[in-house]
């Protein structure tokens, strides 16, 4: 097809949203508008991802026909899916927003250079952060503390105003679309009934989310983030993860809701903000060290020879029976709903990797499997740093105490008593620790060890003091290079 017309191709990505969306604008200047969604057959999509993504751009699809759009699906490596529209539309124009990690650089790149020899117009811009992650450096060298790393980017400002969403997008020229059911993104056992009834998918649900947040949650946030049976954090990370709200429009509305509500106070702004913040310097690390997608960032880390992980302890982290109530009920928040309190991360990441000296690479690739809100630079900086090997992480030697921390942050055991039922009868004395409540009570509960309810896989002191005796190495390790 040769029409003589202007027509753009807007390579949809992880910014499945109309406002805010840099690619979208450019391409939209143009007569007619390509907007495809290319799935890759390389894609490493976890189960939860993938189950999202499908959602996500049946959203988009009804948002982009409503403004006299379409949305073009197409299977098969990007290079050949754009070739072949290029070809079929005369396209002359390619925009897309940038994505991060090592292989997705290396393809874009290579598709830039070669669709911009050939004479057509290609463009690609920030529109998953706030910083491109190379934009805030020290003496040209990437930060690896957190705090002067978040501090330059306050200092260089993160207000931006956001664009607001087209209101009229050009048509679509006709073009064959394969079927969403064609991409094969939903589960073929329908394990997705928690996920459901959990999540509302899409750009508008994510705004519905947000405001929802910041008029109920953002004034307690730096209290109520940290308790797990509370919806006091704004669960936004999966809408983030795809693209259907930017960080951006994130602060704008922040900023909003301070000038609305004056009484928001501004530590619980800096709170929130600042996790915004460990997302960015996530993007910052992956950019800078590529191969902390695998390896250890801190290289010390080298010379530990990891036991064989054990396949019952493995199993059990996995399903959620290690017998450890806390630990248990985040695995199982993450399967029912495929999203995990970050305390809650945090927890069960130091079980794995200190109790069970599991090394942290199987966590993450559970994680991308498991998460709704699966990101590559926040997966593993979140593991790396519970691990002790990351950016400025915990050290080798702080390893949580998950009743202890059951006990802190879920005092009356409401979030073990909402996934972990059968323990729901346990008073709260006792809830965080069954294995040490008496035999009458544990009885009066219906609870019987072993039985019911797993006893302990790991004996959390006995497992923390031969993690401390494993660490040790690190100790006397030279500092490789
Ligand atoms: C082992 C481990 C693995 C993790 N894996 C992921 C992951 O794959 N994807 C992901 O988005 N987050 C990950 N996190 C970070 C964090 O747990 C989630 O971002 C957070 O729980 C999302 O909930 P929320 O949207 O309510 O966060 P809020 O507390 O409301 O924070 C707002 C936003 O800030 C960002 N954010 C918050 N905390 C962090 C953090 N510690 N690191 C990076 N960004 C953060 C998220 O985008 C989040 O949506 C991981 C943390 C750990 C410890």
């Amino acid at each position: 097809m040769n029409t003589n017309q202007d027509t753009a191709i807007w390579w949809i990505r992880r910014d499945l949203r109309l406002a805010d969306n840099p690619a979208l604008l450019a391409a939209a200047e143009h007569q007619r508008l390509i907007a495809v969604y290319i799935h890759e057959p390389d894609d490493e999509l976890g189960a939860a991802s993938a189950w999202w993504l499908h959602h996500s751009l049946l959203a988009l699809q009804n948002t982009l026909c409503e403004l006299g759009s379409n949305l073009i699906l197409r299977q098969g490596q990007a290079h050949d899916v754009l070739d072949a529209l290029i070809h079929e539309a005369d396209v002359k124009a390619v925009y897309w927003n940038r994505q991060y990690s090592p292989a997705q650089r290396a393809r874009d790149s290579q598709i830039k250079q070669t669709l911009r020899e050939r004479g057509l117009r290609v463009e690609s811009f920030n529109s998953h952060l706030i910083f491109e992650p190379w934009q805030n450096t020290r003496d040209r060298q990437p930060y690896k503390v957190f705090t002067p790393f978040w501090k330059a980017c306050l200092k260089q400002g993160i207000d931006h105003t956001p664009s607001n969403a087209p209101t009229q997008l050009p048509p679509t020229p006709q073009l064959n679309s394969e079927s969403m059911e064609s991409l094969n993104l939903l589960p073929h056992i329908p394990w997705d009934r928690g996920m459901r009834s959990t999540w509302n998918i899409g750009e508008h649900a994510a705004w519905q989310q947000l405001q929802a947040f910041l008029s109920q949650h953002l004034h307690d946030y730096p209290e109520g983030r940290n308790r797990p049976a509370e919806p006091g954090s704004s669960r936004l990370s999966p809408h983030l993860a795809f693209g259907e709200i930017s960080p951006r429009q994130i602060i704008y509305a922040v900023r909003a809701q301070q000038h609305a509500a004056p009484s928001t106070s501004d530590e619980a702004v800096r709170v929130f903000l600042s996790e915004l913040g460990w997302r960015e310097f996530g993007y910052h690390l992956l950019y800078h060290f590529p191969s902390s997608t695998h390896k250890p960032l801190n290289p010390r880390w080298d010379v530990l020879q990891w036991p064989e992980p054990d396949p019952a302890q493995w199993e059990a982290w996995t399903r959620g029976q290690t017998g450890i109530p806390l630990v248990d009920a985040g695995m199982r928040e993450l399967w029912h709903t495929g999203w995990m309190h970050n305390r809650v991360r945090m927890n069960v990441a130091s079980l794995l990797t200190k109790n069970m000296l599991i090394p942290w690479q199987h966590g993450e690739r559970w994680f991308a499997d498991t998460l709704v809100d699966f990101d590559l630079a926040s997966n593993v900086q979140g593991w790396q740093w519970t691990a002790g090997c990351g950016a400025d992480a915990a050290p080798y030697f702080r390893i949580f105490n998950p009743a202890l921390q059951g006990e802190k942050f879920d005092p009356q055991g409401d979030y073990v008593r909402r996934w972990v039922p059968e323990l729901a009868r346990l008073p709260a004395r006792w809830i965080h620790r069954p294995w040490e409540a008496p035999a009458q009570v544990l009885q009066a509960a219906g609870v019987l060890l072993g039985f019911t309810y797993p006893r302990p896989v790991v004996d959390l002191a006995v497992s923390r003091k031969r993690a401390l005796e494993f660490f040790v190495a690190l100790k006397q390790a030279p500092l490789l290079k």
